[in-house]
């Protein structure tokens, strides 16, 4: 990971192991669909503002609210320029009929470093776009791998973890490594 932000490695862990934990809450709604994602906010002294998951919108079938989306709308009147975003997945690039993407959300809401646990490779978003984009605006990104695996696991679809756990991408991480 990048040198940045206020944080150890082991409290972003500790962060990160939170929000896996809110985003396997999405198990309860039983329409949701793979990925689940937690997020939060954290400001710079290390308290937690707020928190979302993606979760089933009320009343719109099929339509998810994005964990980042509620993290911020919870609590866009207490954060600042020294907040992080942390969330268990890259952030979105890709805009729907009624919401913006997550990662303009981020940007117009003034937070300035994002901490995320995994890439996005869903087909609408294309790893590293959210990254590239908020890059491009002048926030800090950083990718946590500490909790890649268990996030495949447990939170991604199966074609993500099929490619995470296959022989030839295990083989490519352990030469990175
Ligand atoms: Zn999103």
């Amino acid at each position: 990971m990048k040198s940045m932000i206020l944080f150890s490695p082991e409290q972003i862990k500790c962060y990160m192991e939170r929000c896996l934990e809110l985003a396997l809450e999405a198990r309860d709604d039983k329409k949701m669909h793979r990925p689940y994602v937690g997020a939060m906010l954290v400001s710079g002294s290390g308290e937690i503002i707020s928190a979302g998951r993606k979760s089933l919108a009320p009343g719109l079938k099929g339509f998810s609210v994005h964990a980042e989306h509620q993290a911020i709308d919870e609590g866009i009147y207490d954060l600042d320029q020294k907040t992080v975003l942390i969330t268990t997945l890259e952030p979105c690039t890709s805009k729907d009929y009624r919401r913006q993407s997550c990662s303009e959300l981020i940007v117009k809401s003034g937070i300035k470093q994002v901490v995320f646990g995994a890439y996005d490779n869903s087909p609408t978003c294309r790893p590293h776009n959210g990254e590239k984009y908020l890059q491009s605006q002048g926030i800090k990104t950083a990718y946590f791998e500490g909790l890649n695996e268990r996030i495949a696991k447990e939170l991604m679809d199966k074609k993500y973890a099929n490619e995470f756990f296959s022989k030839k991408n295990i083989a490519q991480r352990n030469r990175q490594g």
